[in-house]
């Protein structure tokens, strides 16, 4: 329970890698606030999920993280109902698949803003804070596309690179401050995002389900399995708990051996 008395904000949180985060974290005593879209019955059950995973408190917070209006509202919202922001998880991220010179400017924008920009109005947001307090833990959910690049996805590829960028930056300068910025960098987890690629890769090749799988899978990751969510959501918790506090800058692959190649 080493992070009994800490508050985490995971960004979108409502569905996949970071429901599991926010469920891990909250397994170590954290306050969870949760964030990403979905209806009301969905938050509802998903804030029962979390506080059963072993919360203390949680709330939701349905900021669009391409607005940093209500990116700061959230910081701010969080500050005031569970008194600080020590844990902040960039995870939201959305992808979109297209050649090059056929990418639409509009998706760009949408890619750069949530998987980019919000986490740097984040980390901007809730650094005072920490430094304040002289603790902090900031974990950005990257990619292997952070690390190597694949074809028809530019706008997630450049992102991906972006935030590792930003990451080092974050824990070089606060690396006197008692905080530290680490990236994860996930192989192929087979959550929403994931299943439309599959579900696209199918119709396109006209493959079955498994075949889709065996297809995707054969062509990057090694160990022909998808990373679960859970490898994901542990290696977060272990950059937050007191075996990694002198880790910050890294950028750890958790992907099957994708990045081994
Ligand atoms: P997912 O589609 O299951 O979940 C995405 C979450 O982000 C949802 O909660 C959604 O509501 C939220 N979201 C989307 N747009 C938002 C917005 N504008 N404002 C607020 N919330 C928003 O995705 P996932 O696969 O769990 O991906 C999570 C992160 O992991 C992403 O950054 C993704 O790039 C990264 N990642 C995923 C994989 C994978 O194979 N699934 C691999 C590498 C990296």
């Amino acid at each position: 329970m080493h992070l009994t008395n800490k508050t985490a904000i995971v960004t979108g949180s409502t569905s996949g890698i970071g429901l599991g985060t926010a469920k891990a974290l909250a397994a170590h005593g954290a306050n969870i606030v949760l964030n990403g879209f979905g209806d009301a019955a969905l938050i509802e059950q998903l804030k029962k999920e979390v506080t059963e995973a072993g919360a203390p408190k949680v709330m939701h917070v349905g900021a669009d993280m391409r607005k940093q209006s209500e990116i700061n509202d959230m910081v701010a919202k969080a500050e005031q109902e569970f008194g600080s922001v020590d844990i902040l998880v960039n995870n939201a991220g959305i992808q979109f698949v297209s050649e090059l010179e056929k990418f639409p400017k509009d998706k760009w924008d949408d890619i750069i803003a949530i998987n980019l920009t919000a986490p740097f109005h984040l980390t901007k947001a809730v650094l005072p804070g920490m430094q304040k307090r002289k603790w902090g833990r900031i974990v950005n959910i990257a990619s292997v596309q952070g690390l190597i690049g694949s074809i028809n996805k530019s706008a997630y590829v450049a992102s991906k690179h972006g935030i590792i960028g930003l990451t080092k930056v974050t824990a070089l300068e606060n690396a006197t401050r008692g905080i530290t910025c680490n990236a994860v960098c996930p192989g192929y987890v087979l959550t929403p995002l994931v299943q439309k690629q599959l579900d696209d890769r199918a119709k396109e090749k006209g493959l079955t389900p498994e075949q889709a799988v065996e297809s995707l899978l054969g062509e990057k990751q090694p160990m022909m399995q998808f990373v679960r969510v859970e490898n994901i959501a542990n290696m977060v918790a272990y950059m937050c708990s007191p075996a990694a506090d002198r880790m910050t800058g890294a950028s750890v692959p958790v992907d099957g051996g994708w990045t081994a190649q």
